[in-house]
């Protein structure tokens, strides 16, 4: 089943709402209203009997009809069509001479005799007399303490239930016309509410990989809305910023295949313009290799970071002596720093076991310390150590090297990232290295960070949890 719009379901909702409040306040209106009708006329035919009372008190024995609607006059401003008024004896015998009203005769209850008798009014609602109920008053009139007659005095109910049922006809009538202007008006609400996401689901369909750096219109009002459209823009602010870095990716990558190959081309040409000796093809042939190495390591740097960063990186875990792998790193790396006359040092060294993929955190290692000698001038002192810290092992790689610019400590991790210093030197690095040293580092649960001092060295400590 399709749901409904939103705007539907406002409008829905507003509706019903309405209704309901409608239809409460109607309810409290007819109320109101029916207690209202039923009090006046209580109180119109307590003022009719207390009039008549009063007369009897003077002395009058009998009314006349025209009396009786003179009271019914004055109380209830005008005389109702059918009314009623009987006189009794203490009794309870209603007087002979009494002329009825043409209404007819009136009932008297126990209860009312019996109230009457000590003293008190009685109102009734009689059903029966006619097509409409009758209220009734009955009250006594009292002399000395002695009730010398009874008073009945009584009104139909028909104007009451006639007005009572306009109410509610107008009242029903009343309902579709406010349905429909609740309705218009939640249609309206819900339209001018919505409006803005209307403008940002425009948005959203202009916005595509290309056209990555537009933004959804923001009202500045601070509200839900407002709220939406800042997340969706900082949100298309990562997604521009994500983007842009894989473009610029595969940008530096296609540029750095591009170099050794065209190398490679270049030299495989040149030996094949002219007949050579074989001592010349194998000079080619060990020239075209380095470069197809070079680029082997590039594309195999490039596929480790890859699987990195798609959380799918080959780990073969097993305990791993960092202390003995360090040994064996600088073990490895020993003649090249002797022969670039830069001392490396094996400082504070424990043997500290964590558990990881041997092969990677070797590779981690080689690519700091191969930094480190890279990028230190001869004379320098490049020193690793390693030392527990609580649960996780803290390696150090030192150097006095080059050192970093300030405000570039980060970036160098950036794939293919490398700095003024590092580009002019002879000896070109694939800018792979630091970046694959992090993500491997972080595949074991760690950090690295870098603190530098340009022109004096650089600190890359890595940090490693024990148990990854
Ligand atoms: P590269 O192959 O260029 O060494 P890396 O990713 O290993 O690539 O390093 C990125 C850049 O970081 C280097 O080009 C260099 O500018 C800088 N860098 C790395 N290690 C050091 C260091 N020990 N001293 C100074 N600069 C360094």
């Amino acid at each position: 089943m399709r749901t409904l719009s939103i705007r539907a379901r406002l409008t829905l909702w507003y509706v019903s709402l309405s209704t309901v409040i409608f239809l409460l306040l109607a309810g409290a209106a007819y109320g109101l209203l029916s207690y209202n009708l039923s009090h006046s006329v209580d109180a119109a035919l307590n003022g009719v009997a207390k009039a008549l009372t009063e007369r009897v008190h003077n002395g009058f024995g009998i009314f006349f009809p025209s009396e009786i609607d003179e009271a019914f006059r004055q109380f209830f401003g005008f005389s109702p069509l059918e009314r009623y008024f009987q006189m009794f004896d203490p009794f309870g015998h209603s007087d002979p001479r009494q002329p009825l009203p043409s209404s007819g005769k009136l009932p008297l209850s126990k209860e009312a005799f019996r109230n009457a008798s000590q003293g008190l009014a009685t109102y009734q609602t009689v059903e029966g007399l006619g097509k409409y109920p009758v209220r009734v008053l009955t009250v006594p009139v009292m002399q000395g303490g002695r009730m010398i007659n009874l008073i009945q005095v009584g009104m139909s109910l028909q104007s009451i239930s006639e007005t009572r049922v306009r109410f509610l006809l107008s009242l029903a009538a009343l309902l579709p016309i406010g349905l429909l202007l609740a309705g218009s008006g939640g249609l309206l609400l819900a339209r001018r509410a919505l409006k803005p996401v209307d403008r940002m689901v425009e948005a959203a369909h202009r916005i595509s990989a290309v056209h990555l750096g537009e933004r959804v219109e923001e009202t500045g009002a601070g509200d839900e809305l407002d709220r939406l459209a800042k997340t969706l823009n900082e949100m298309l602010g990562r997604l521009d910023a994500a983007f842009s870095q894989i473009r610029r990716f595969s940008a530096d990558a296609s540029h750095e295949l591009q170099t050794p190959l065209t190398i490679l081309k270049g030299e495989l040409e040149v030996a094949l313009r002219s007949p050579r000796t074989p001592e010349e093809y194998q000079a080619t042939l060990r020239s075209a290799l380095e470069e197809v190495n070079r680029i082997a390591h590039l594309v195999e740097g490039l596929l480790l970071l890859h699987r990195a960063e798609a959380g799918v990186l080959r780990m073969d875990r097993q305990q791993v002596d960092l202390g003995q792998l360090l040994k064996e790193v600088y073990g490895q790396l020993k003649v090249v720093a002797d022969s670039r006359s830069i001392q490396l040092r094996l400082d504070s060294m424990e043997s500290l076991c964590i558990r990881g993929d041997r092969e990677l955190l070797r590779r981690l290692l080689l690519n700091l310390t191969e930094n480190a000698l890279k990028y230190t001038e001869p004379q320098g002192i490049v020193a690793l150590s390693l030392e527990g810290e609580g649960k996780r092992v803290s390696l150090l790689v030192s150097d006095t090297g080059i050192g970093i610019p300030n405000g570039e400590e980060e970036r160098i991790f950036q794939p293919f990232y490398r700095t003024a210093a590092a580009r002019s030197m002879a000896e070109g690095g694939t800018g792979l290295g630091l970046s694959i040293a992090r993500s491997i580092a972080m595949a074991h649960g760690g950090t690295i960070q870098v603190q530098s001092t340009p022109g004096q060295g650089s600190i890359f400590r890595v940090h490693i949890p024990i148990e990854s």
